[in-house]
Order: structure tokens, then C-alpha cells, then sequence
């Protein structure tokens, strides 16, 4: 497979090569690849259409049992009427903990008038994949299904079980995430997890591979609501107590508040990571601060850049708001919602009591939107490192990994908030320029990427269950 793109690529032209496969140049491996990706793309797991992730799941289970996986290791969800699924692949040795791959099977929701293209119809053009989920998350969805599937067809027995581990509704409530995560021992019995969702390789604009990075933490969510009551009046005559004025007093102390900065040995990475592209100050103040994270002149002038910010600090910041009935008539109630993203390790209650210190006026009454996680850093292990190295090596060669810390978001934090390991892995690289747009409009990822993603996962799942010699 390898040697025909090889051979296909004339000389210069040798970047582009692969992107512009035809089917019939595609490996046996990578057209039924292909196809589950079609048919996964093209089922619309939105929640516009809540019967789809059944379909899916039943869809797939049929295809891991042609490929010889017992149904017995097939297990379908349905959690509250969400749909997921768990796969596991035997292993020799049944008593050793197995290792997890995860994916979201879900999507954010598209609608058909406002793309260039039909979101639910998988679309190859210019070198790209267009449809809603390309990247987020259906191409790791299926590149785990894929490999699962060829592996079993080619009698590979790995010296552990693995197992995959599909969720219904990363984008939404994790409900799925949340049930399959309390219930691990049961369900899973695993190790650690590699997550197909975060982490992945970069590109410059020539398709050169640079880098690989590792999403190893992640900050947690909390969202609160900030609740004023009064008992209103006539607007004629105005009074000092104002439910909205008393908000707008609370909000402004919420503004001015900044959380004290942390660092965790995954930020330490960023960080300095960072500091290769920054010159001057803010090149100083990300090694200074990656280095002594007391350092409070270096913490300040970090907090100038948004991004910088948010990977060294709490943050809770007013989005949304509710006040008022009527034009003429003082408040009786006003409500703001505010977000918190909660760096590793620190408790979303402590940050609740902070605030309300902050604020503190007990007439504003803070409640949770819901029941926040509290999750620490993975530690990076070097066996991680090592299987990821490996992972890329064939279709990228070798290259420096770091690791990431994102903002929040992933199904991988409700596993961390159990203490279980969890690594975003993604095989895809993206290439600097491209918009792969994932929630947004017209997504895609470039053709090449997901047929090399493939080799990722195989390399991967092999060199973690003692295929690699
Ligand atoms: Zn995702």
C-alpha cells in the first residue's frame, strides 16, 4: 500500500501524492475503511436526530461481528435513551488490565442551508473529506473500528485485552461518558485510555510533519448561576435595592477577580513550547514563569495574552443574562450565568467559595447548572511517549512530542476525575492553513491524513498489546 503511493508519486509532486488517490489505488484495508467512514459520516448522530446513534451502533456491531468478534464482546448502550458502545478485543492474557480507545460517536448539530455542501453527505474534494464529524470525532471513531476489524481479520491475538470505547454524547451532557465511566471496573477493566478525540501532529503550509502533541490534562468545566430576587415595584418610584444593579455589582467583582496562577508538569511542557515562537517579554515570562510558578511579575504579564491566560489560571467569566419583566417595573429577579474553566486538580467547590467571597453579598445566590468534574493532570508516562513515538513513526517519521492541557471539553476528564489516564492520541496531523473547522461550518480534513491515520492506530494498538517485536 505504502510502495503504491510511493511509485504514484512523481517527483515533486510527491506532498501531494496521496491526495490524489483515486479508489482504485486504495488498499483493500483503506476502501472498507472508507466505506465505514461514509456510512458513519452519512448517519446524522446529532441530536436533531436521536434514533441515529442506534443505527450507528447497530451498524458497527454488525461489522465487528463479521469480523469475528463475539457478541458477547459487544456491548450497546443505551443510557437515558443515549446510545454508545463498548468492544472488547481479547487478549491472551485475561487477567492483566486491558487498554482503552476511545471516541465520541456524536456530532454537533449542521444544517443543510447554511453549508457549502451537505453536512450528512461524506464529500472527497480538492484532497479533503467534507462532511459534519470528518474530524471531529468519526475519523478516530472509525479508524479504531477499521483497525479492530482488520487486526481480527488477520488472527492477531494481542497479550491483552483492548478495548474501544464509543460515547453518544461528547458534544452534549457526556451523559453516556459519565454512566460508562462510573461503571469502569465493570464495563472496562482497563488501564489507561487513548482518546481518538485530542491530541494529533501538526504541519507547515507544505505538509512538512513538525510536531506531535499529547492532550494530557485538561481544565474542568462549572457553570453557575448567579441569582438576584427583590421584590420589584413600580418603576415610577425607584429604590436603593435593585435586583439588576445588585447583579451588575456582583459581575463587576466577578471581572475584576483574577484566580492565582498554577502550573502542572503538562502546562510546564506548553509553556515552553510556547516560548520558541514568542520573543522579548512574553518569551521571559513563559520560561521564568514554567520555571518558578511563584513568579508573580512573569504570571502578570502572561495574563495579558488571552491564551497564555487561560492555560495558567482559573477563569470564570459571565456569559450569559437574564433580568426584568417589564419596561416599567423594577426588577424582581436578574440572573447571570457564569463559566468556570477549572485548571487540574483544583476543586470546583473551592473555586464556588472563592467567588462568593469575592461577591460577597448573600443576597446574590449562587447555584451549579450541574454537578461539575474535578480532575487532575494524567502523568506523562514515558511508556505513553514511547507508544505514540512508534504510532506516527512510519507515515511521519520522527518527531518531537509535547504534550497539551485543552480548555475543557473532551470525554477524557470524566475518566481522569477517577483517577484513570488518559491521553489524547489522535492520528490525524493538521496542516498549518487548513481550517478543519471542527462544530463549525463545512469541516473536513485532508484525505491523506485519515488513510495515514490508520497506520497510527494499527502501530499503536499493536505496540501496546506486544505485537511489536
Ligand atoms: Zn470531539
Amino acid at each position: 500500500m505504502k510502495f503504491l503511493k510511493t511509485t504514484l508519486a512523481v517527483s515533486s509532486f510527491a506532498l501531494f501524492a496521496s491526495a490524489t488517490l483515486q479508489a482504485a489505488d486504495l488498499s483493500a484495508h483503506e476502501k472498507m475503511a472508507r466505506e465505514i467512514y461514509k456510512e458513519t459520516v452519512e448517519t446524522p448522530t446529532s441530536t436533531d436526530h436521536p434514533e441515529a446513534m442506534f443505527t450507528l451502533t447497530g451498524n458497527l456491531k454488525n461489522r465487528f461481528m463479521e469480523a469475528g468478534f463475539a457478541e458477547e464482546d459487544i456491548t450497546l448502550l443505551n443510557v437515558d435513551g443515549l446510545g454508545g458502545m463498548i468492544v472488547r478485543y481479547p487478549g491472551k492474557d485475561r487477567s492483566k488490565q486491558g487498554i482503552g480507545f476511545m471516541a465520541h460517536l456524536d456530532v454537533v448539530t449542521a444544517k443543510r442551508k447554511d453549508w457549502v455542501l451537505d453536512p450528512f453527505v461524506l464529500t472527497e474534494k480538492d484532497g479533503f473529506f467534507m462532511g459534519r464529524g470528518t474530524a471531529d470525532n468519526k475519523a478516530g471513531a472509525v479508524g479504531l473500528a477499521a483497525t479492530f476489524i482488520k487486526l481480527k481479520k488477520e488472527g492477531y491475538v494481542p497479550d491483552r485485552d483492548l478495548v474501544i470505547i464509543y460515547t453518544g454524547d461528547e458534544e452534549t451532557g457526556m451523559v453516556t461518558t459519565k454512566h460508562i465511566a462510573a461503571n469502569r471496573d465493570k464495563l472496562l477493566n482497563i488501564e489507561l485510555i487513548y482518546n481518538s478525540d485530542a491530541g494529533g501532529g501538526s504541519m507547515d503550509e507544505d505538509g512538512k510533519p513538525l510536531a506531535y502533541s499529547i492532550q494530557a490534562a485538561e481544565k474542568t468545566y462549572m457553570t453557575l448561576l448567579l441569582t438576584v430576587t427583590n421584590s420589584g415595584g413600580h418603576s415610577s418610584q425607584p429604590r436603593d435595592d435593585n435586583a439588576i444593579y445588585q447583579l451588575i455589582d456582583a459581575l463587576q467583582k466577578v471581572e475584576d477577580y483574577s484566580f492565582p496562577p498554577r502550573l502542572n508538569p503538562v502546562s510546564k511542557i506548553m509553556l515552553n513550547v510556547a516560548a520558541e515562537n514568542e520573543t522579548g517579554e512574553m518569551k521571559q515570562a513563559l520560561l521564568d514563569f514554567a520555571n518558578d510558578p511563584s513568579d508573580m511579575v512573569a504570571a502578570d504579564i502572561l495574563s495579558n495574552n488571552v491564551r497564555y491566560n487561560s492555560i495558567t489560571r482559573t477563569t470564570c467569566v459571565t456569559t450569559m443574562l437574564e433580568a426584568g419583566h417589564a419596561e416599567n417595573a423594577l426588577p424582581q429577579s436578574a440572573q447571570a450565568t457564569v463559566n468556570c474553566r477549572i485548571m487540574p486538580g483544583v476543586d470546583p467547590a473551592d473555586v464556588e467559595h472563592v467567588l462568593a467571597s469575592v461577591i460577597g453579598d448573600d443576597g446574590v445566590v449562587i447555584t451549579r447548572k450541574a454537578e461539575p468534574s474535578f480532575a487532575d493532570a494524567s502523568p506523562l508516562r514515558e511508556d505513553v511517549i514511547a507508544a505514540v513515538k512508534y504510532a506516527m513513526a512510519e507515515e511521519y517519521g520522527e518527531l518531537p512530542v509535547s504534550a497539551n492541557m485543552s480548555a475543557g471539553g473532551t470525554d477524557g476528564k470524566e475518566f481522569r476525575a477517577y483517577g484513570m489516564p488518559v491521553y489524547g492520541t489522535g492520528g490525524l496531523f493538521g496542516r498549518k492553513g487548513d481550517r478543519a473547522n471542527a462544530h463549525g461550518l463545512n469541516e473536513k480534513i485532508r484525505v491523506d491524513s485519515f488513510y495515514k491515520s490508520l497506520t497510527h492506530w494499527e502501530r499503536l494498538m499493536k505496540f501496546v498489546s506486544g505485537g511489536v517485536q
